[in-house]
């Protein structure tokens, strides 16, 4: 192998070349004409304005929604952070409790957590075992001054789907705000935001084989919704994003949200395909579990405990491939809060490991990556 095979799409994915190509001729001088900002009333910012206008088109197309409720920001992690406290802080004088999770990603937890410290009361939901939110257990968190429901669509550590859409209906027949993070599902399941009653939605560009830094946030215009800026400045995106448009990153993304709609359906076939074929391989090496759902899960996830493993001892020696312990964006030395939340004990966290198949891998590495594990898992086992 002349280079670690690459397991780990949930982290992050290879920007598509088609991708790279469409993004190179914005990072070019004047020559390129293709520089300007978005906010100048000339020829370049015309010129940009326009590209920029055609990749929103390209994300609000992949969702099904209108072009005007698509609003840029540096990633997923931003777009949580405006739509949480956005929303929450602009209709505090409407009621001051919001409903979440507690296997969502760190920048959902962190902007509750900022919410709590200033005033406000978070009701954060047990998942079942399987990583999937009883519904019951929603209706009966609801109180009289509940304004949000923020409930990931797919989570980052265990691929589980959730029902987004049975939570929609339930949070509209009491009035309440819904908001989903979809960095994990945009391009990979379907989304149709005319079928679904959700008010706001994350998505992140690199996760899609998009560049990084790029994300947006679906924002219902036709519910009239408001949310308060969390950043201070110009008044691009209406004022509810200032700071001068990132142009090869947004039609970087709009890009790969093209790609995705033509050819998600065909990706995904493959990666389940894969993942399947993987699975196989891992469970018949016995004394191994899957954390969360098997059948409400994304295709390109596989999260595991391997019994008796340490999985740093494991991923140290597994130096030929790339997959990793749990989320990228938590500390080396903290645990996994997702697989406590479905009550995975302590020791067992320590055992379990996230593979994540995506676009580009192909039949060999996974016979290459099963046979890899088996060879180490059988020799650690022994020692
Ligand atoms: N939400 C989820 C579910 C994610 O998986 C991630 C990325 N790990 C984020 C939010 C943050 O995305 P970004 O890197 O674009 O800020």
């Amino acid at each position: 192998m002349l280079y670690p095979i690459y397991l780990d799409y949930m982290s992050t994915t290879p920007v598509d070349k088609r991708v790279l190509k469409e993004m190179i001729p914005y990072l070019g001088g004047i020559k390129s004409k293709n520089f300007g900002n978005a906010s100048s009333k000339h020829y370049y910012g015309y010129r940009i304005n326009t590209a920029i206008e055609i990749a929103r088109a390209k994300v609000a197309r992949l969702v099904n929604c209108d072009i005007n409720n698509i609003v840029w920001t540096s990633g997923a992690t931003e777009a949580n952070n405006l739509a949480i406290k956005g929303i929450s802080l602009f209709y505090a004088h409407q009621g001051k409790h919001i409903i979440t999770s507690k296997i969502e990603h760190k920048s959902v937890l962190e902007s509750c957590k900022y919410l709590e410290n200033n005033g406000f009361e978070v009701t954060y939901l047990s998942p079942e075992k399987d990583g999937l939110i009883d519904i019951n257990k929603l209706n009966n968190a609801l109180k009289q001054d509940t304004i949000l429901i923020s409930i990931m669509h797919v989570n980052n550590e265990i691929g589980v789907i959730q029902n987004i859409s049975e939570i929609g209906q339930i949070a509209h027949s009491k009035g309440i705000l819904f908001h989903v993070d979809a960095a994990q599902s945009l391009g990979k399941i379907p989304i149709n935001l005319q079928d679904l009653h959700i008010d706001l939605m994350t998505f992140s560009g690199h996760k899609i084989y998009g560049p990084k830094g790029i994300g947006a946030l679906y924002i219902r215009k036709e519910s009239n919704l408001h949310l308060l800026s969390q950043m201070n400045g110009g008044f691009q995106e209406n004022g509810l994003r200032a700071g001068t448009l990132a142009t090869h990153q947004i039609v970087g993304m709009g890009a790969a949200c093209q790609i995705a709609m033509q050819e998600m359906e065909e990706d995904e076939k493959k990666i389940l395909a894969l993942s399947k074929k993987l699975w196989k391989i891992i469970n018949d090496i016995g004394d191994i579990q899957i954390n969360g759902s098997l059948s409400k899960r994304i295709s390109g996830n596989i999260n595991i405990i391997i019994k008796g493993i340490n999985n740093e001892v494991l991923l140290s020696s597994l130096y030929d491939i790339a997959i990793s312990k749990m989320s990228s964006c938590i500390l080396n030395n903290e645990s996994s809060h997702v697989l406590k939340a479905i009550g995975i004990s302590d020791n067992l966290i320590e055992n379990s490991i996230r593979i994540s198949i995506g676009k580009f891998t192909t039949k060999h590495e996974i016979m290459f990556v099963g046979k890899r594990l088996k060879e180490v898992i059988f020799a650690l086992r022994k020692t």
